[in-house]
């Protein structure tokens, strides 16, 4: 193809399609740097208009046909040189893609009103996104098809392209592809803008210092919430959730609609939650406010639910950690059934205090020395919630160990030669000759359902 070729092709279209400089900018949009389409068709026009002028010396028909051709896409210099020739200018003809609707001015209008409902919220960056209705796109398609265009552009991406630069000119604020704050959705043809406000997300942990607390609502079990004799009309179990002492005070302050708490597994309801406390994430749904000092919302939660619950550690998150929240689910618990043989008889006494002296301790342990080799030696605090023991004949013992993920349960029973502590063996001054173990039960925090992960991918 030569340069003649896109002249003669865009005057081609022409002359079947009338298109503003716009849309026919467009199918010649690949070619070229630094212009954008409009230029594109201003200047093929405006060739086009030299090329017609001059062939008027040589065959005044077929350059009046050309100019006649231009003027009707609406192209104003081939009107007036009509006009100076002493010509009528034709009827003029609305674009047979865009019927007018691409046009800088309503590009303008409309991101001007979107910027200007815009200015009730913080951000911090946005991405445009377009809507293009199926009649516009098939037209554009039949011009394509017919002349087999192979340098267009999709509308799409021009149209987003343009008015996102415009509204990133007036706001000076950043263009984020993956994780914008807002998106403005456009719809230029029927000059309706929608504003979608994404959620803010908030990490921290929280200490649970009260029994009879659940992590979230809990609704009557005899009325599911609509109130009764039994609730005393609240429709509650219990009157108030950690969910909700964390994230109304956050609704309050940064001026959300609602908000869901992610928490990283749950404790039981009578349980109570210390040390540096249980990771959750809170979402904000649709906020106005997102340049908030965190230790405001710190101070206001544990201000409000003084006594009952504190938070720590609150500094802004993202969807993305939520999801690793959510799906690493490491393992809370694991449940084992050891079977131990022991190398003299076993203490009844000395084996009932055990189990009442190992309950919720913290156990610590260096690297077991039979993984020393591939492990960095390094002590480890774990939980042990519990021990139940059972004769199983006098040197024998099945007992049942319910501790924390990652405690290492062979060294526990037989001590690692003092590198855990405590350990059975210390407690009940007895040597185990022989250890069986098997895993009953493995308790993860919960992870999300089906729907909600599909509901998660959808919101991204
Ligand atoms: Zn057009
Ligand atoms: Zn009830």
């Amino acid at each position: 193809m030569n340069s003649t070729d896109i002249v003669e092709l865009a005057y081609k279209i022409l002359s079947k399609y009338s298109l503003c400089d716009y849309c026919l900018g467009r199918q010649f949009a690949t070619l070229g740097y630094g212009i954008n389409n409009m230029e594109r068709g201003k200047a093929l026009k405006t060739i086009i208009l030299m090329n017609a002028h001059r062939l008027m010396k040589e065959n005044v028909e077929e350059g009046l046909e050309r100019l006649r051709v231009l003027s009707t896409s609406g192209f104003t210099p081939a009107t007036k040189l009509l006009e100076n020739l002493g010509y009528d200018k034709p009827d003029q003809k609305q674009c047979f893609i865009c019927e007018g609707y691409l046009d800088r001015v309503r590009f303008r209008d409309i991101s001007l009103k979107a910027i200007h409902e815009l200015s009730e919220y913080e951000f911090n960056n946005f991405l445009v996104g377009v809507r293009i209705p199926t009649h516009i796109r098939e037209r554009e398609d039949i011009v394509r098809s017919e002349y087999m265009i192979t340098t267009g552009e999709d509308i799409k991406e021009d149209i987003t392209r343009e008015i996102s630069r415009f509204i990133q000119k007036e706001l000076g604020k950043t263009i984020e592809y993956k994780t914008p704050e807002i998106v403005i959705i456009v719809d230029v043809f029927s000059e309706i803008y929608e504003i979608q406000v994404n959620p803010l997300f908030i990490y921290g942990r929280y200490r649970k210092l009260r029994k009879d607390i659940p992590q979230t609502p809990w609704y009557c079990r005899e009325c599911w919430g609509r109130g009764c004799v039994k609730c005393n009309y609240t429709g509650r179990e219990y009157p108030e959730s950690i969910s909700e002492l964390i994230g109304n005070p956050a609704v309050e302050i940064f001026e959300a609609i609602d908000f869901k708490f992610h928490g990283a597994g749950r404790e039981d309801v009578d349980a109570i939650v210390l040390g540096s406390g249980r990771p959750f994430v809170l979402e904000l749904k649709h906020p106005r406010k997102r340049f908030i000092d965190l230790k405001i919302l710190e101070e206001k939660i544990n201000h409000e639910a003084a006594g009952k619950i504190e938070v720590s550690e609150l500094r802004y998150s993202s969807r993305k950690e939520l999801r690793l929240l959510k799906t690493s689910s490491p393992i809370v618990s694991k449940t084992y059934e050891a079977i131990v043989e022991f190398e003299k008889d076993v203490d009844d006494e000395a084996l009932s205090k055990i189990i009442s002296g190992m309950n919720n301790i913290v156990i610590e342990q260096w690297t077991p020395t039979r993984v020393l080799k591939r492990r960095v030696d390094k002590l480890r605090k774990k939980k042990l919630y519990n021990i139940k023991a059972e004769k199983v004949d006098s040197r024998t013992v099945k007992f049942t160990i319910k501790a924390q993920g990652g405690l290492y349960v062979k060294e526990l029973i037989d001590g690692d030669g003092g590198r855990t502590k405590p350990s059975i063996m210390e407690l009940l001054e007895n040597k185990p000759v022989k250890i069986q173990l098997a895993i009953l039960e493995v308790e993860r925090l919960e992870t999300l359902s089906e729907s909600e992960r599909r509901d998660e991918e959808e919101n991204s």
